[in-house]
């Protein structure tokens, strides 16, 4: 499907096949795209072409209502003037659903949201995370096949953020319920997702589990945007992949087109001492700077081509004061099977 507003391509032709059952994250910079090919699914937004279809049902003249889905937002939309029951009822009320089977429902779904004797409060009663859990308790009270959520975490603090992921991942192996999630946190997508569809400009970059998406990264844009990355130019010469005229071992397939790229992740770099065995690629390096951060420390060194590479490893009880120092020379390794090769497509760095 395809969605314009004015120049601005909000949606262009995604085609995007979404499993039963599964948690699929949609995620990408602000502005990419996310919230608009949610509002498609939903029904609220129109694509200017396109067809979407629920099994075998082309539903995209199909009103909202009808849809048969729940949906939560980042800013919850409770109605603030009634009770927690209240609010979850409402969705049941709306379907004509009777007064017995609705508080029975009710009490069942504020158990699956670990909110069991909330009923009777009020919503300014309720923190953060209780209100988002009241959100969740009323979008999956009438068992809608497919669950919406347009970043629903964005507004609680990091602790309670991560607690929630893990409840909402938990909530979905429980329910089964097919899930479309919207995120701009890599983190976030990674924990909770089977699969991550990757959204830049309204196109879809990438489509893949949550370790593909970072070990395999189709593009620049999908290993900047996930993870860190410095990027080093390689070149296909035969059946050889150079890296600065010398031979690169990688054990991943090398993409079409003569023009590559490596991908050096802070974490798969490793400090060299001594000989260096045939499955690990050598850069020879000055230190920079040298962080100490706690659990881990961060050394940034320069490359003789002047590429900055950063490297990240646990802080081991007293090591780190041996730690080569800025001006120091080193060796940095990276094993063949962390040396993945993408496209040179001449994009610059994300955002
Ligand atoms: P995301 O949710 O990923 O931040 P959106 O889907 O909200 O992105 O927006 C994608 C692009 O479409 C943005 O450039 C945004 O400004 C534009 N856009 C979204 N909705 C409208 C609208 N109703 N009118 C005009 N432009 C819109
Ligand atoms: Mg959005």
């Amino acid at each position: 499907m395809t969605k314009t507003y004015g120049r601005v391509h909000a949606l262009d032709q995604v085609d995007l096949d979404i499993r039963s059952g599964e948690f699929l994250t949609l995620l990408g910079p602000s502005g990419s795209g996310k919230t608009t090919l949610l509002m498609v699914l939903a029904g609220f937004t129109r694509p200017d072409s396109g067809s979407l279809k629920f099994g075998d049902t082309e539903v995209i003249r199909m009103p909202p209502h009808r849809r048969d889905l729940g949906m939560v937002f980042q800013n919850y939309a409770l109605f603030p003037h009634m009770t927690v029951a209240g609010n979850i009822a409402y969705p049941l009320r709306l379907r004509g659903i009777g007064r017995a089977e609705r508080e029975a429902r009710v009490v069942r779904a504020l158990e699956t949201v670990q909110l069991g004797g909330y009923g009777g409060r009020r919503i300014d009663q309720l923190s953060g995370g209780q209100r988002q859990r009241v959100a969740l308790a009323r979008a999956i009270v009438f068992e809608p096949r497919i669950l919406l959520m347009d970043e629903p975490l964005s507004a609680l603090d990091k602790k309670l953020r991560d607690r929630m992921q893990i409840e909402l991942r938990h909530l979905h192996e429980q329910l089964g319920m097919t899930t479309v999630y919207v995120t701009h946190d890599q983190r976030e997508a990674l924990t909770m997702s089977d699969r991550i569809a990757v959204i830049d400009h309204g196109r879809l970059m990438q489509l893949g589990a949550p370790r593909e998406i970072y070990d395999r990264p189709a593009n620049r844009f999908v290993a900047d945007f996930i993870g860190e990355s410095a990027f080093l130019p390689v070149r296909r010469k035969g059946a050889e992949i150079l890296c600065a005229g010398r031979p690169l071992a990688t054990e991943s397939p090398a993409p079409e087109g003569e023009k590559l790229l490596a991908i050096l992740r802070p974490e798969r770099l490793q400090l060299l001492d001594g000989s260096v065995p045939p499955e690990i690629n050598a850069f020879p390096a000055t230190v920079s700077e040298l962080v100490y951060q706690g659990d881990s420390f961060l050394m940034a060194a320069r490359l003789e081509d002047g590429t900055e590479l950063t490297l990240r490893d646990v802080v081991r009880r007293d090591t780190f004061a041996e730690l080569p120092g800025p001006g120091s020379a080193v060796t940095l390794g990276l094993h063949a099977r962390d040396t993945v090769l993408i496209p040179d497509d001449g994009a610059g760095a994300a955002p």
